[in-house]
């Protein structure tokens, strides 16, 4: 019977975060996972995201028949930003007063290897030798910019047959079971440079740039939609650049804009809304001005958090964190899920869980607490043998 020891969980995080797969060779932990799974008898497929050489999913499957329960963990990290700022080398694993150190340790490659060690765990101990269900592993590439790693597993129908969602993001004090959309938009201006002293002569694209940001931000604010659990839908310019020199009438301009979207404006809305605007901008004589392109597009999650799934989660991983309470939330955050529980309904049981601590994804001396990540190979044996033995719903 298997079962990860402490020494283990630390060295293969070690291994891990050694893998700099900052949006980019996933491919190399995809390996390491598959070499670690194989070694105790779980077959898995390597699978190329988007025909790329460095970028794999990573697919798994242990028992056999109803339910399915999918885990699901991103490979990829964010950029370690200014090494000079880590007090040691983000991708070598430091350990220090019961913390563990490095980029990725925190979001999210501990929780990973939760699904992966528990996965293991529950094969060699013969649980599904008495018990139905299936548990699949979704290891995704690129969930930090843009998701295309989820989005092919549900392209490829590998959510089809699934019954619930756990994603082991940093989320250990909450259970998150809702969350926000994600939309990304460019807006190009094309003007016509002269020199600023014969503005007649050109065209500025800024100030036409300018009129569109304030109509778009009239327009979606005045609307005021809301949901109820999530909050309200919020729109923001985050990036602006254009013109050349200071006495030049600029020819062009741009700008970049987040949207976070909630069921009452959801993103097939926001695209409408915006294809209006590209229209009544480019209405008239200033024809082909303005360039409006959808760059990311991740719907909301909603589903009621009401499910035994939930309820086993919160009970397993109250005791075993020793908490008072472990509340259910919604989150602004985007997951993986955006695209893996598209066409779900409300009562899917979905759930955002994992070792880390929201507030320390991305940053700098980023690390997770080492007692909960070993305890938290536990918490997902725990929840998925009593999933299975209970029932999800
Ligand atoms: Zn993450």
């Amino acid at each position: 019977m298997k079962q990860f020891t402490e020494e283990e969980h630390v060295s293969i995080l070690a291994d891990l975060i050694a893998i700099a797969s900052v949006n980019e060779g996933e491919h190399e932990v995809a390996l390491y996972l598959q070499k670690l799974l194989a070694a105790h008898d779980i077959d898995s497929d390597v699978i190329p995201v988007d025909g790329s050489t460095t970028r794999s999913n990573l697919f798994a499957k242990i028992g056999s028949g109803k339910p399915t329960i999918a885990l699901s963990g991103h490979m990829d990290v964010v950029s370690a930003g200014n090494i000079d700022a880590w007090t040691s080398d983000p991708f070598t694993l430091r350990e220090a007063d019961g913390k563990l150190y490095g980029r990725g340790t925190n979001d999210m490659k501990a929780g990973l290897l939760n699904l992966v060690f528990a996965m293991i765990e529950l094969k060699s101990e013969g649980f599904f030798n008495e018990h139905e269900g299936t548990i699949q592993l979704m290891a995704t590439v690129g969930e930090e910019v843009g998701g295309a790693g989820a989005r092919q597993f549900y392209q490829e129908g590998y959510m089809d047959d699934v019954d619930a969602l756990w994603v082991t993001e940093p989320s250990v004090n909450d259970i998150i079971y809702a969350h926000k959309g994600s939309m990304n938009f460019r807006v190009d201006s094309y003007g016509e440079a002269a020199h600023s002293s014969l503005p007649e002569l050109g065209y500025n694209a800024i100030d036409k740039l300018a009129e569109f940001i304030n109509t778009m931000n009239e327009r979606f604010r005045s609307l005021g939609r809301t949901n109820d659990i999530l909050g309200d839908f919020v729109i923001n310019t985050t990036v602006i650049e254009g013109g050349q020199q200071v006495n030049s009438i600029p020819e062009s301009a741009h700008i970049e804009i987040n949207a976070r979207t909630v069921p009452e404006l959801d993103n097939p809305e926001v695209k409408q809304i915006f294809q209006e605007l590209e229209e009544a901008a480019n209405a008239g004589e200033e024809s082909q001005r303005i360039k409006v392109t959808c760059t990311m597009d991740l719907p909301s999650v909603f589903t009621d958090g009401a499910s035994n799934f939930i309820r086993i989660m919160q009970r397993v991983g109250q005791e075993a964190l020793g908490y008072k309470e472990l509340p259910l939330i919604a989150s602004t955050g985007v997951t993986d899920a955006a695209s893996l529980l598209q066409g779900k309904d409300e009562s899917f049981p979905f759930a955002m869980f994992g070792p880390g601590e929201t507030r320390l994804a991305h940053k700098v001396d980023e690390y997770v607490t080492k007692d909960t990540y070993i305890t938290f190979t536990q918490i997902v044996k725990q929840v998925c043998q009593q999933a299975l033995q209970e029932g999800l719903h």
